[in-house]
């Protein structure tokens, strides 16, 4: 694989991707205002057109994607970078000797979701890797499993799992962080101060390879430390086995989270289903072009109940997959109950094992299973729609695009930039414009999509030379 054809690819399949979205939401205003008459059939004529347009480039990317072996060599890289920093994990967290090892020590009880509490104990693993600290993590009376994080997921150590000795609180000099046995850490929101190597920074010594092989590095990385935190116990992981059977879980399938209850209007618009499954339809569209899909299938993840009933009645091409009595015990989400556990990892594992994500980045559940469905391709940064976010971590530092084209505003809601300025991200509005603030002038405005490209921030980070590839 070649950094600059990768790069050059991806870029040329980006700007398609944003000029899709800009002719789509185009194309629909110019529907609405066309009235009934004989424009009205002239746009809705190149709407289909359109579509068959989209349909081939797609499939045209995907196939450039893996022309001369390049998709294989993708997926055998994502996988060996992928399990080297597996074994890394495993040597921090495997210390020989445990009266000599430096920890980090971390609180489970963090007063939210799972989704939200297993990215708190990713970013005590970030720490951990970054500053070569073993992880200890406290998690007795866990809201979610009171008997703790080993009774779903395996150890996150097999030698050290007790912590004792000076103790300091993030935050003091670094002398004394240095000199320190264990270093506790808050909740992200309290981190200060705030380190360089917080997501969404990777490391620097795996830049190089991971730049290569992956549109989006950082939720690679992010991806890996959570697959090691989400290893599961050999209970779960029969659990997980029983449960593909039972439900005949098998690809091609889309999976779509559809976030409901206490989130709406609280911290996400409500989105009919009719929203998700545009999307899944789209892209069993483009697939069926390629390939014939004797069944569409989607795995629904849901805490609302009653959309599974209102799937299967309204969306009858399809099957619709979803582990029985996961519905129930998600309805009781909210309420942290012990039954609910399995309930949320099992959604999450199996969401994170379909080909293409339809769902809510506002929602934990959704980026833990995107960040886990990156180390299960090569590259599945692009296999995903968001109704509302564009990916983030919860407590990341600054994410920036780089303008690689100039802007003139031409109206007073858009925003100027020159060629090389940062521009920190608010939002992509899936319509050829994104959002963001001028670093330097922290002016806010809109922006055609194509201009800017993700700055990707590598930091030195411990390389842990003992770990061979
Ligand atoms: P967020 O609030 O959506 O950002 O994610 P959190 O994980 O922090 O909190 C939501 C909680 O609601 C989850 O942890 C689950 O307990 C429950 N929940 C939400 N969506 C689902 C789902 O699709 N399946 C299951 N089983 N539970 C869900």
């Amino acid at each position: 694989l070649n950094l600059a054809r990768e790069q050059a690819r991806r870029k040329v399949e980006n700007t398609a991707t944003e000029l899709w979205y800009y002719i789509n939401a185009r194309m629909k205003e110019l529907a609405a205002a066309s009235g009934t008459g004989t424009l009205n059939n002239m746009v809705r004529g190149m709407q289909s057109d359109l579509q068959g347009y989209q349909t081939v480039m797609t499939d045209d990317f995907g196939a450039l994607r893996e022309a001369g072996g390049d998709g294989e060599l993708q997926r055998k890289e994502s996988l060996r970078l992928g399990n080297l920093v597996q074994r890394r994990l495993e040597y921090l967290q495997n210390p020989k000797d445990c009266q000599r090892a430096k920890y980090v020590l971390c609180d489970l009880q963090k007063g939210c979701g799972f989704g939200c509490q297993l990215h708190h104990v990713t970013y005590c693993l970030v720490v951990a890797y970054a500053t070569q600290r073993t992880l200890v993590l406290h998690s007795k009376g866990w809201r979610y499993a009171s008997k703790g994080w080993d009774s779903v997921f395996m150890p996150l150590s097999n030698t050290c799992t007790e912590v004792s000795g000076s103790t300091v609180h993030w935050g003091v000099s670094k002398s004394q962080m240095d000199a320190a046995k264990v270093i506790q850490l808050p909740i992200v929101d309290s981190l200060h101060p705030r380190p360089d190597f917080m997501p969404l920074a990777i490391p620097e010594d795996l830049a190089p390879r991971l730049n290569t092989f992956h549109g989006d590095p950082p939720v690679w990385w992010i991806g890996q430390m959570v697959r090691y935190l989400m290893r599961p116990n050999s209970h779960l992981q029969e659990e997980i086995s029983s449960s593909k059977q039972r439900m005949g879980f098998k690809g091609p399938i889309v999976g779509v989270h559809i976030r409901r209850t206490d989130k709406v209007g609280v911290e996400a618009a409500f989105h009919g289903l009719d929203e998700y499954m545009q999307h899944v339809d789209a892209y069993f569209n483009q697939r069926e072009h390629r390939e014939s899909i004797p069944q569409r299938r989607v795995y629904l993840a849901t805490d609302d109940p009653s959309v599974l009933a209102d799937a299967k009645r309204r969306y009858s091409k399809y099957e619709f997959i979803s582990d029985n009595g996961i519905s129930r015990s998600a309805a009781l989400g909210s309420r942290y109950t012990d039954s609910s556990l399995r309930g949320i990892i099992l959604d999450i594992h199996f969401l994170a094992n379909t080909d293409y994500l339809v769902c809510t980045f506002s929602s934990q559940v959704c980026r833990v299973a995107y960040e886990l469905m990156q180390t299960y391709h090569g590259d599945a940064s692009a296999y995903f729609r968001s109704l509302d976010d564009v990916f983030y971590y919860g407590g990341q530092n600054a994410h920036n695009l780089r303008a690689v084209e100039p802007h003139k505003a031409k109206t007073k809601d858009d925003l100027s930039f020159d060629v090389g300025d940062l521009l920190g991200i608010a939002g992509n509005h899936w319509n050829g414009f994104s959002k963001g603030t001028h670093r330097k002038t922290s002016k806010s405005g809109l922006f055609p999509s194509y201009k800017v490209v993700n700055d990707i921030v590598a930091v030195k980070m411990p390389t842990y030379p003992e770990v061979k590839e």
